[in-house]
């Protein structure tokens, strides 16, 4: 699909200035403590099962999964196994009735393990065997066949800080050791939207990325910026077509925007600047030092979006 910079540029820049109006005039306005706290619940039955770097997208960036890309996909299933298991035991998991059955003790029907998945991820689950997996997960056309197994620490999160953006709310915080509150070696973001699940308010998640407390930006003070704009050196393309309008960036600070024909559509500089905890949105400076009046995120190393719409994202080649 091609798409033109300019459009983008237009939406990004509305939506964005709409945005950073709303949070400068009412910085402390958002999410009540109690919003907060049924976030982290919320985000927590995605960190409890190990699930911690992943997006509903059908692709995109390498370095996490793509939920979106397969009907079956294993994580999704074990995702559904794994939340029944613990949260619904009694309910939910029966003993197997086959003796000795070669695919494990427990059953659980594959339609409550879809219903997990559409509750969490909006995702209309296809029932199937996942084999190559420890453990393994045997579907029957009725009933998954699994063997119970307790998981590793299981770490839970806390929500500090929530804003609406992006394609839904993003929310930011720490994961902690459910055995100890006070070891917290992840932050997190996490972007949902909101969602209505037999009647009730509720998210569905649409990505979440963790990582380790001393990867991010220096906390002693000033944060690093050379490191900020190096991540953003590359050509970025939407939606990673070769055919679309373009953007590249030397990491340095520089960018060029091109159309998809090739023909330049402006250039400039970046100035990182922190939109939220963290979190900072990259604002585009013209060749004049002007400036533009919009901004993009880096969702990853390899992904960023502008503004605060439902636009496309930008990925990386
Ligand atoms: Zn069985």
């Amino acid at each position: 699909m091609k798409r033109v910079f300019s459009r983008v540029l237009l939406a990004g820049a509305m939506t964005f200035l709409l945005c950073a109006a709303a949070n400068a005039a009412q910085p402390a306005k958002g999410f009540t403590a109690q919003q907060l706290k049924q976030m982290s619940t919320f985000l927590s039955n995605f960190t409890e099962v190990g699930l911690w770097d992943f997006d509903v997208r059908e692709s995109g960036d390498d370095n996490v999964l793509h939920l979106g890309s397969d009907p079956s996909h294993p994580d999704l299933i074990r995702f559904g196994i794994r939340h029944n298991y613990i949260n619904n035991f009694k309910n939910r998991v029966k003993p197997c009735k086959k003796k000795d059955c070669e695919y494990g003790s427990l059953t659980i029907e594959g339609k409550f393990v879809a219903e997990t998945v559409k509750k969490y991820f909006d995702i209309s689950l296809e029932n199937s065997s996942v084999e190559d997996s420890d453990p393994s997960y045997h579907f029957d056309g009725k009933l998954y066949h699994f063997e119970g197994a307790d998981g590793e620490a299981v770490y839970y999160a806390e929500v500090k800080q929530a804003a609406r953006g992006g394609n839904g709310i993003r929310m930011t915080g720490d994961l902690y050791n459910a055995e100890d509150k006070d070891d917290r070696p992840y932050t997190f973001e996490a972007m949902a939207k909101p969602y209505k699940w037999n009647g009730k308010d509720t998210w569905v998640i649409l990505s979440m990325r963790t990582k380790p407390v001393d990867d991010g930006a220096d906390k002693s003070g000033e944060p690093d910026m050379a490191k900020l704009l190096a991540r953003t050196k590359g050509t970025w393309r939407i939606d990673g077509e070769k055919d679309t309008a373009y953007i590249v960036m030397d990491g340095k600070g520089n960018f060029e925007a091109y159309y998809a024909s090739g023909a330049l559509e402006a250039s400039g500089t970046l100035e990182p600047s922190e939109e939220y905890e963290d979190v900072y949105i990259y604002l585009l400076r013209d060749k004049s030092g002007k400036d533009m009046d919009m901004g993009f995120f880096m969702d990853s190393d390899t992904q960023l979006h502008f503004g605060n719409d439902e636009g496309p994202v930008y990925i990386r080649d």
